[in-house]
């Protein structure tokens, strides 16, 4: 047993059931489960596993070293990764045969060089920027990364496999932006056919835009939030929406259990006094393990039957709670900061709505530290 008095439970079935609910929502397409940032917090080689049982044809990432540990894991499948800074190692992303966006004139001259340095054939997925206002460069200078792409496919030393961009508001209620950044999309790969390159590849959506934006589908769609069961749309729809299952629970054991009177100060400046005679419970988690210090005084949790809150500040590695006057509660019991919700618990996204944030951060934050449990491996 793990001596970390805190765990997070992953459910792998719910994973796999929500690969397959993307697959059925996007027949035309190939799902990309996006397993940036550690699988979202999750765990990158246990979530890979599972969304490529469950027929995830693509694997996709931020950093070169995440696609690294999915090839050193035995994945055949395609692997993107978009992020690198100027001298990473692409010649090691090339031997492992892991595509490669290119978003800026010196992101090209590198993947040249380590196509040449190889002796491979760079796959290349060119990065238009059509609304983001992040990585690729919008029309027209993007013309002139893709002339200079084209020049380089002449040459052998890259294949452009792929066309794609990404959307930057198809989670609002008015998704019209949605539109103006397909029109551009459209315009980019014309412009990339125009100048003779066969685009095997478009890809636009994320999971808010596959759900609600089938036109954003084309031919690869690359869901993150929804592979792990998360409403990527909570402006759109009410949880729980989109037949999606949570994958993550976040357990602590209670480690203290202590009667308290009235007027008791609580944690680090006392922002918390007891209002009457009370129970408080300790959990050995906090911010160090991912528990937003905005979440003191407001984190709900939940202890039994009880939906309780944070009591005071949030410290590094433990929190204390209000367990509530006369709580019948015992130490070594279950606090439940979030789960599926389907036994009443708190959600990823209960937890978003305290602190003020979005359901991607609760989950992605939660610290490496804490030892994960595989469900239904
Ligand atoms: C994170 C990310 C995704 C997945 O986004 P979700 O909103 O989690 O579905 C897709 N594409 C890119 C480029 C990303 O960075």
């Amino acid at each position: 047993m793990s001596n970390f008095p805190a765990r997070i439970l992953v459910d792998l079935a719910a994973v796999r059931a929500n690969v397959h609910r993307l697959r059925r929502g996007a027949p035309g397409a190939e799902v990309m489960a996006v397993v940036k940032a550690d699988a979202y917090g999750h765990g990158l080689l246990p979530v890979a596993r599972a969304a490529v049982q469950a027929g995830a044809g693509w694997l996709g990432v931020a950093q070169l070293n995440e696609a690294l540990r999915l090839r050193a894991d035995g994945h055949t499948v395609p692997i993107l990764a978009w992020l690198y800074g100027p001298g990473a190692a692409l010649d090691q992303a090339l031997q492992a045969d892991i595509d490669l966006s290119v978003g800026a004139h010196w992101a090209l001259a590198e993947v040249l060089a380590a196509a040449r340095q190889t002796g491979r054939t760079a796959r290349v997925h060119l990065k238009v920027d059509t609304g983001m206002g992040r990585s690729g460069l919008p029309l027209p200078a993007w013309q002139d990364l893709l002339t200079e792409a084209l020049r380089a496919q002449a040459s052998g030393a890259i294949n452009i496999v792929g066309v794609w961009s990404h959307l930057a508001r198809a989670d609002e209620l008015d998704r019209s932006s949605v539109q103006d950044q397909i029109e551009l999309f459209d315009e980019a790969v014309r412009h990339a056919e125009a100048g003779g390159a066969d685009i095997e590849l478009r890809h636009l959506a994320n999971s808010a835009g596959m759900l609600l934006e089938p036109q954003t589908h084309y031919d690869l769609v690359r869901p993150g939030l929804a592979v792990y069961g998360l409403n990527p749309a909570p402006e759109v729809r009410d949880d729980p929406a989109f037949d999606l299952v949570p994958a993550m629970r976040v357990e602590a054991d209670v480690l203290l259990v202590k009667d308290v009177p009235a007027g008791y100060g609580v944690s680090y400046a006392h922002t918390y006094t007891t209002p009457s005679q009370t129970v408080l419970g300790v959990i050995g988690m906090g911010y160090a393990d991912g528990v937003p210090r905005h979440a003191s005084n407001t984190g709900p949790v939940q202890v039994g039957r009880r939906r309780v809150q944070i009591a005071g500040r949030v410290c590094m590695d433990q929190t204390v709670l209000d367990l509530g006057p006369g709580a019948d509660l015992t130490e070594g019991q279950i606090a439940v900061l979030f789960g599926s919700g389907a036994g009443g618990e708190p959600t990823a996204q209960d937890w978003a709505d305290a602190v003020g944030t979005i359901n991607y951060e609760i989950v992605a934050r939660i610290g490496p530290r804490i030892p994960k449990t595989y469900l239904n491996e």
